[in-house]
């Protein structure tokens, strides 16, 4: 039996290359999404990859949610944390609202998906957790302290959670992708994203489908040693 892979936001963008690339490697994969039923009804007709409605930033909806998977589909063995949102605002300028939002969906939102698991992935013995951070967790960014602050939060998770996992066979790892050519990324302005092109050494935008095969190796029984790790992914743009 093939093993399951449960990809949050994993109908549209990053996420969608992310299912696609884990379904092609073999396994049976679960999208989650928030609410453009329209791109998940899309996703699921062109990939056959079944998809579920629920918020990450909802502690309930996503016990929920993987009970019902669990119960349709078989356990989760791997669970992608891609999910993600901006609300960028200059910090004087930043609401409450939009700092909520952003932690209640990038940072907690990976603690509600976690937690209802991870009893259950202790008991099997094991698991591949994959947190897609980003690179402005890593070195902050302009008008992004909320994603920033809640994406550096998803690194400390990432390495707390790996020590917790180790002896339980569970292997926790981040990605930090950098630009990316997704439809968010496509849709700034030309001279803008020229000038974030210029930015990056290897001269142009990530594709999707680049930090997707990273998740498919982290996932793998190859990865078992690599653990607490961070894959960065950004062209060159930033290291650490
Ligand atoms: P997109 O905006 O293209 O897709 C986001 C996905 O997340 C959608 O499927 C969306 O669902 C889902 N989503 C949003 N909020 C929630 C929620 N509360 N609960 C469940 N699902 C939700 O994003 P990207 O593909 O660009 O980004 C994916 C991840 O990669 C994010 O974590 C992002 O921060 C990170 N990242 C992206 C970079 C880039 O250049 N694009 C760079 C670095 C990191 P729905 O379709 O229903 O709205």
């Amino acid at each position: 039996m093939s093993r399951v892979a449960l990809v949050t936001g994993g109908t549209r963008g990053i996420g969608a290359a992310i299912s696609a690339a884990l379904s092609e490697a073999g396994y049976t994969v679960v999208a989650n999404y928030a609410g453009n039923d329209d791109a998940a009804a899309k996703f699921t007709e062109e990939t056959g990859i079944k998809a579920y409605k629920w918020s990450v930033a909802d502690y309930d909806g996503c016990a929920a949610g993987i009970a019902k998977i669990e119960e349709e589909i078989g356990p989760i063995d791997v669970l992608v944390n891609n999910a993600g949102i901006t609300r960028d605002a200059p910090f004087h300028k930043m609401t409450r609202e939009q700092w909520n939002e952003v932690i209640d969906t990038n940072l907690s939102g990976v603690f509600n998906m976690t937690h209802p698991l991870w009893t259950r992935m202790r008991d099997r013995k094991f698991g591949r957790i994959v947190n897609i951070s980003s690179i402005n967790g890593q070195k902050g960014q302009f008008a992004q302290a909320n994603y920033s602050a809640a994406k550096a939060g998803d690194l400390g998770f990432t390495k707390a959670l790996a020590q917790e996992g180790a002896r339980a066979n569970i292997t926790v790892n981040a990605i930090c992708p950098g630009y990316i050519a997704t439809e968010m990324v496509m849709a700034v302005p030309e001279k803008v994203r020229e000038s974030i092109i210029g930015q990056i050494p290897v001269g142009r935008l990530g594709e999707p489908s680049e930090i997707a095969r990273a998740v498919v190796f982290l996932a793998s029984d190859d990865a078992g040693f690599i653990t607490g790790s961070t894959i960065t992914a950004n062209g060159g743009q930033y290291f650490v």
